[in-house]
């Protein structure tokens, strides 16, 4: 059995079952998936807490095949394609070429199209960890975001960083973190002992599962080798990309898409100093 216990005494599994049956709402949860360890284990937990849920897996166009792959294991999640008003779906490349620049580690629109968004008006249930990113350190278990009013409330009083409730007066959405104060080894722990599947990139080296190429990944350029199709797809876009700055008579010295590809790996590297 996972021996990690939480502050309160309870075995950790027991807790985020209790999270997840605690605000059950009656037309069940959202629950973001996307195929990393982190979700398959709040989709397990979901499951082991009998909770109602529907499972939605946002079609990015730039996540490792073999993670497609995975996902599409799973019979009961629902594949979501971004869209934008217009109803045209949206890719990241399609994306580069509109927004006129490659996404940068200060400007991440992709995000904001590919990623986020999806599961307005619903009660959704994520697989953050305060332990997985800086960003993420100020996360809470449960964030709601359908009043005027902005409040919160810790897991712990004498530990700020462990918000059980934060209502936030700018999102418009119910967000239940069950698993965000579990460490990396709780969530593998979890994983082995509870016989969950899980991608089999994890087992050739891979920390973390996301975007080929992410602006903020430190691997940058080597998944990017790692994935040649990608690879040739977004030196495609920056070529699309020039074209459009041309179009809007925006400056620029890039004659082709490799020279745009090499100034995102530079600029990366620059910006890491
Ligand atoms: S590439 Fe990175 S910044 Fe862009 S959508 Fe993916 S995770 Fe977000």
């Amino acid at each position: 059995m996972l021996h990690q216990m939480n502050i309160y005494g309870k075995d950790r599994v027991q807790q985020a079952i209790e999270r997840l049956q605690t605000f059950e709402p009656e037309e069940g949860y959202y629950l973001a998936f996307s195929g990393g360890k982190d979700s398959v284990t709040v989709k397990a937990l979901m499951d082991m807490a009998g909770v109602k849920y529907d499972a939605h897996y946002s079609v990015t166009s730039v996540d490792p095949p073999e993670l497609v792959q995975f996902v599409k294991t799973f019979n009961d999640v629902i594949f979501d394609y971004p869209t934008d008003c217009d109803g045209k779906v949206v890719t990241m490349w399609n994306l580069i070429p509109r927004k006129r620049m490659p996404p940068t580690r200060i400007v991440r629109y992709c995000c904001k199209y590919l990623k986020e968004g999806n599961g307005k008006g619903r009660f959704v249930v994520t697989g953050v960890r305060q332990a997985e990113s800086a960003k993420r350190k100020g996360r809470s278990g449960l964030e709601l975001g359908d009043t005027k009013t902005s409040k919160r409330e810790m897991l712990d009083p004498d530990n700020p960083s462990q918000e059980l409730i934060h209502i936030c007066p700018t999102k418009a959405q119910r967000i239940l973190n069950p698993i965000v104060d579990w460490s990396t080894d709780d969530v593998w722990e979890f994983i082995n002992e509870y016989n969950v599947p899980y991608c089999k990139l994890y087992d050739e080296g891979f920390e973390r599962l996301g975007c080929v190429g992410c602006p903020m990944s430190t691997r940058q350029e080597s998944e990017l080798n790692r994935q040649p199709k990608i690879k040739k797809l977004y030196i495609r876009a920056f070529e699309r990309m020039i074209e459009e700055r041309k179009k809007a008579g925006l400056e620029t010295d890039w004659k082709t898409g490799e020279e745009v590809l090499s100034w995102w790996f530079g600029d990366k590297r620059k910006e890491l100093k």
